[in-house]
């Protein structure tokens, strides 16, 4: 024996133990604010219509190995035009993009991680200050290096501008930034149309690497172009940019990963490549190719189900409009919700600035609330929430908004 006596615990994820502390507590009042997952006003999970009339659509099915690579490239190029709009049909046309389909934004973040590893052994990567938690793991596990530039600013609740353009001008040329393109997770705060505009300049002089993580196209403004501007004023730009596409939330497909083939989530990862048509063709041969050799080693292929889901409601238009609903739905939920809590915290009294409640856009607001607070928070009022006082806003609901007020009062007064 002995052979593992040397593992110690590996430190919990602070998301996944949000979701454990609160399936643990039996108050029947109990509110799950942690994951960023949608949830409806009764605070369900939802399968969307536009993925139940996409699952009549192809049952029956013959889920053969030859199936999955033509839809697979298919998928490839409806997400590109999701992304891209018009500007997708001469990238498809004159071959200038790499993508292929991987394990949901996960997935795609860790292949672009060990991917730029392989070709970039010394490179580092720029995660803003803060981001996602998972993406400090994904990089740390691929042995890439982390350095954080500035991005919120506590005191404003907002986006730290001029700090933000300082580090991209002082991190050395040539280095990798990773972007949330819309809808900034953990803070709701995203650059304005014209910041952006100065970031991809900024980017152009220096020739850093944007690399965009887009795990909620349409959750900003519920509007799918308006969240894709980002990548097309950085592709307009003539940036060569790298982009995960996550569809688990915005099609709902985050349940039922690896392993169960109902309803796999899908993603794909693209990089694209500006110049001459020719050398660029070449390129994104072999970048792609690379790409594969390392899903390859890592899980092989990924699961048929979800891609021909996400793949019949990109390229049916029927469907696809039901879902572009449905995502609006969605979207003005959470927007309402936002307005709810701050109102209900102005009529309390609270003598503290909530405006940063609908200032910020997307699933999560970053409320400000201190790590004791979030939990006495938890304590007293069963209410969960990450310790960075990030709020999933999709969690709040008609029902439970007041409750929600007063707790978050009561614990800041
Ligand atoms: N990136 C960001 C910023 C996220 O918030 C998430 C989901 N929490 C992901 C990537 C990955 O999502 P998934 O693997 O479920 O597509």
């Amino acid at each position: 024996g002995g052979w593992w006596d040397h593992v110690k615990p590996a430190p919990k994820d602070p998301i996944v133990g949000v979701t454990e502390a609160f399936l643990a507590d039996p108050a029947p009042n109990k509110i799950n604010l942690g994951v960023g997952a949608y949830r409806d006003d009764d605070g369900k999970p939802v399968v969307l219509q536009c993925v139940r009339d996409a699952e009549a659509k192809i049952a029956g099915s013959d889920f053969l190995e030859s199936i999955s690579a033509s839809v697979s490239s298919k998928l490839v190029e409806e997400s590109l035009a999701l992304a891209y709009g018009k500007d997708s049909n001469v990238i498809i046309r004159e071959g200038r993009f790499a993508g292929v389909q991987t394990l949901s934004g996960t997935g795609a973040c860790r292949l672009f991680a060990e991917f730029q590893k392989r070709c970039y052994p010394e490179s580092r990567i720029y995660l803003s200050d803060p981001t996602w938690s998972n993406h400090h793991n994904i990089w740390r596990d691929a042995n890439v290096p982390r350095r954080t530039f500035h991005y919120y600013h506590p005191d404003t609740k907002g986006l730290n501008f001029v700090a933000l353009m300082n580090d991209i001008k002082n991190a050395p040329d040539s280095s990798f930034f990773l972007l949330h393109p819309c809808a900034h997770n953990p803070t709701g705060v995203d650059p304005t149309e014209e910041q952006w505009r100065e970031i991809s300049y900024q980017f152009k002089v220096k020739n850093h690497f944007p690399f965009f993580d887009m795990a909620y196209q349409g959750f900003a403004s519920g509007d799918l172009d308006i969240d894709a501007k980002t990548l097309r004023i950085f592709l307009e730009d003539g940036h060569s940019v790298g982009c995960a596409q996550s569809f688990a939330k915005n099609m709902g497909l985050y349940g039922h990963r690896v392993g169960c083939l109902r309803q796999a989530n899908i993603l794909e990862l693209c990089l694209y490549s500006e110049g001459v048509l020719c050398s660029n063709k070449k390129q994104a041969v072999a970048v792609k190719s690379q790409l594969q050799q390392i899903a390859r080693a890592m899980y092989s292929s990924p699961p048929v189900h979800g891609l021909l889901l996400v793949s019949t409601i990109l390229s049916n238009s029927d469907i696809k409009s039901v879902w572009v609903r449905e995502l609006k739905v969605m979207a003005s939920r959470i927007k309402k919700n936002r307005s709810a809590l701050r109102d209900s915290l102005e009529k309390l009294g609270s003598p503290f600035n909530w405006e940063h409640i609908t200032n910020q856009v997307g699933v999560f607001c970053f409320s400000g609330l201190t790590p004791d607070q979030v939990d006495q928070l938890a304590k007293e009022f069963h209410v969960y929430m990450t310790r960075d006082g990030r709020i999933s806003m999709a969690g709040v609901t008609s029902g439970n908004v007041n409750y929600l007020a007063n707790a978050i009062h009561q614990v800041t007064c």
